[in-house]
């Protein structure tokens, strides 16, 4: 398989321009004109026949309509002409599957390993037609051989798990859904079941957790937050027990921030903390406040000093009548105020104050790890609602408590650097006519704007390469440039324009995420298919550094599952059909067609489409959907082979650090490859004077 995606990877670069006649029919599949796309494909085998690829392209278009035995046909057709393909025989094969023609699938696998006996996807293939027949040894011994074959996939041990589940192999299954979110955390399909099998064993305290954190990734999951109801008085241990927060017991010490810290005038951010997924601040009705060094209390306005709390005390801040009450460690109300305050350490230049973890806060970002901020922290009461909590920190050192959440301060060096400055710029963009006016401040410190944790995870690494670029920022003709950026683009970056809402810069250009210069010719589907479900060659791909499963991975979703989400969302009444239409030239899906017994509506928001296929969202929009069917037609799963975490567009935060780790690329040469036509520009800040 490796050798096959390989040469693939090879021939898109340096492949003929294809016949125009193809080159139309992707066009039109591009653009979501499936139907048009596939008749193009099928006149263009017709004039020229020497050729299968248009009928393996027509093949791919019919399945991406969700009709599997058109697909089949084509496909057939195709493995007539080139008897010997292992690759076309082995996606016959799944085409059947897929439809429940068992013993046809299992035939097709069969030849496809006769023409290649290492074929990972037919190996896949016949496991997974013995699961259907009930042979679990079979299907195990099969299985453990794709292991072998794709030891660099992490949807194998998924795959496994998944079938241990179906043969109620529990113990088995419990084993690698452990092991398979060792490789995601983030995958909330395989914590469910997980917690399932905890609860029949009776490993009460361990399911609790287990849905605990998946409500850290999917919030309000509505089966998670039942059975945490229902577990609760089952417990054997404390809460805080089964998961103890997480505490800082000492003063961090990391290097430069004293040099990053001597600046007069830089610039001033106000950072919204303890934020949600939208920004927004949360509800806090409860604050634990500590400092290594001691801190005061003052009002905003007014500069009156409230009080001086002693290094080390706990004092805490509730909400109370609309107004923020604070109580000394003596848990005695110090004072209530209507109006905001500041807390500060008393060592301003490198002391912090520490919001503490309290298992009572209905904020769950200040519920399970104290949090440590530079700066000052900023308390005010948002009537009706709790305390706000606004951090006033100079630039340099938020970007502090950036770089190391937003990448890991392990990377390679320049990506480090890269991560600084696009960090940096993001900052000044969002400062300057932010979406947060209206909240109160420049910058909110979750995903929606860009994560900052504060001290807690400051690195020698990350304050270096801030320090090393201080007060750099990429600027296009001479205005700050929008410098997105997502984990992992999964092998091609798209451009802004062709996602839904985005806008059209020059310098956001979707490309392959590869070292080698030049474009390569367009894909067609079916090269498409084999990029998605193989390993190809891309920065991003760099498992050195970068987990597998943010660059190629797999989801079976339940179509019961889907159907109810769809629903909840669009009232589409029973669900027929799930159609992607329109792709970038990524392959990323940026239209989706829900096909309902009441309604048909099609989804084109980025957010959106991830949103409602998976119950933690799924991780991109770069995926080939499978409809998986019963004997009678209707629709059992969706197999979706997908690649990449995030948007996609601008910087691929792992492709900078395969480039910097892998070809010694620097961080210039890193920001110029994914936002080309950019310059460096400095702010302009004042050294202090010792
Ligand atoms: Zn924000
Ligand atoms: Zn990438």
């Amino acid at each position: 398989m490796a050798i096959n995606i390989a040469a693939i990877a090879l021939t898109l670069l340096l492949a003929a321009r294809p016949a125009s006649a193809s080159a139309d029919a992707y066009r039109l599949y591009l653009d979501g004109r499936l139907t048009d796309a596939a008749r193009a494909y099928q006149d263009a085998f017709l004039s020229d026949p020497s050729s299968v690829k248009p009928l393996l392209d027509a093949a791919m278009v019919f399945k991406q309509l969700g009709k599997g035995l058109r697909a089949a046909e084509m496909l057939e057709k195709a493995a007539l002409k080139e008897p010997g393909d292992p690759d076309i025989l082995c996606e016959t094969g799944w085409m059947y599957f897929h439809e429940a023609s068992y013993e046809k699938a299992d035939s097709f696998f069969e030849k496809a390993l006769a023409a290649k006996r290492d074929h990972a996807r037919a190996v896949l293939g016949r496991a997974s037609v013995l699961a259907h027949l009930g042979d679990r040894a079979g299907t195990m011994r099969l299985l453990a051989r794709y292991k072998e074959l794709r030891p660099d996939f992490s949807g194998v041990d998924y795959i496994i798990a998944w079938n241990y589940v179906n043969f109620r192999m529990y113990g088995e299954a419990e084993e690698k859904l452990v092991e398979v979110l060792r490789q995601d955390p983030s995958f909330v399909e395989a914590r469910l079941p997980l917690a399932g099998i905890y609860a029949r064993q009776k490993k009460f305290d361990e399911a609790w957790n287990q849905y605990y954190r998946v409500l850290d990734w999917a919030p309000g999951h509505p089966i998670a937050a039942e059975n945490i109801k229902f577990l609760e008085g089952k417990l054997t241990k404390q809460p805080e027990d089964i998961r103890p927060p997480f505490r800082i017991t000492s003063p961090t010490r990391v290097g430069y921030v004293d040099a990053v810290q001597a600046l007069e005038k830089s610039v001033r951010l106000k950072v919204g903390v303890g934020t949600d997924n939208t920004g927004k601040q949360a509800r806090n009705n409860i604050l634990k406040l500590r400092s290594f060094e001691g801190f005061t209390i003052k009002g905003r306005t007014s500069g009156k000093l409230y009080a001086t709390v002693p290094a080390g005390e706990s004092w805490t801040a509730v909400f109370e009548q609309d107004r923020v009450v604070v109580k000394n460690a003596a848990d005695t109300v110090y004072g209530r105020f209507q109006g905001p305050i500041m807390l500060e350490s008393t060592d301003p230049r490198t002391g912090s104050v520490i919001i503490e973890a309290v298992r009572s806060s209905k904020n769950p970002y200040f519920r399970y790890s104290d949090r440590q901020y530079r700066g000052a922290l900023e308390l005010y009461p948002m009537p009706g609602r709790g305390i706000g909590v606004r951090n006033h920190i100079d630039m340099e050192l938020y970007l502090l408590g950036v770089v190391p959440a937003e990448v890991s301060s392990q990377w390679p060096y320049e990506s480090l650097k890269a991560q600084a400055v696009i960090a940096r710029t993001q900052a000044v963009l969002r400062s300057r006519s932010g979406p947060h006016k209206a909240d109160g401040y420049h910058i909110c410190d979750s995903q929606h704007c860009q994560v900052y944790r504060g001290v807690g995870h400051e690195a020698n690494s990350t304050n270096k390469a801030v320090l090393e670029t201080e007060s750099e920022i990429l600027t296009y003709k001479g205005k700050p440039a929008w410098t997105f950026y997502h984990s992992n683009c999964g092998g091609h970056t798209q451009s802004s324009g062709e996602v839904t809402g985005w806008g059209k810069l020059d310098y956001l250009k979707g490309r392959p995420d590869l070292p080698e210069e030049g474009a390569p010719a367009p894909r067609g589907p079916w090269d498409f298919h084999l990029w998605m479900t193989g390993e190809p060659p891309a920065n991003c791909n760099y498992p050195e550094a970068v987990r597998s499963s943010e660059y190629r991975w797999l989801r079976i979703l339940k179509h019961k599952d889907i159907e109810f989400r769809v629903n909840k969302s669009y009232g589409v009444g029973s669900l027929k059909e799930i159609i992607p239409l329109r792709r970038a030239a990524s392959g990323n899906v940026n239209s989706i067609r829900f096909v309902g017994s009441k309604k048909t509506v099609d989804v084109d928001r980025e957010h959106l489409i991830r949103n409602i296929l998976g119950f933690g969202s799924l991780k991109s929009t770069l995926f080939s959907l499978e409809t998986n069917r019963f004997p009678d037609g209707r629709v059992r799963n969706y197999w979706i082979y997908g690649g990449g975490w995030g948007h996609g567009i601008g910087l691929c935060q792992s492709g900078a650090a395969g480039m910097a780790g892998r070809h010694g690329k620097l961080y210039r040469e890193i920001l110029d490859f994914y936002f080309p036509g950019t310059s460096i520009s400095r702010l302009k800040y004042v050294k202090k004077k010792n």
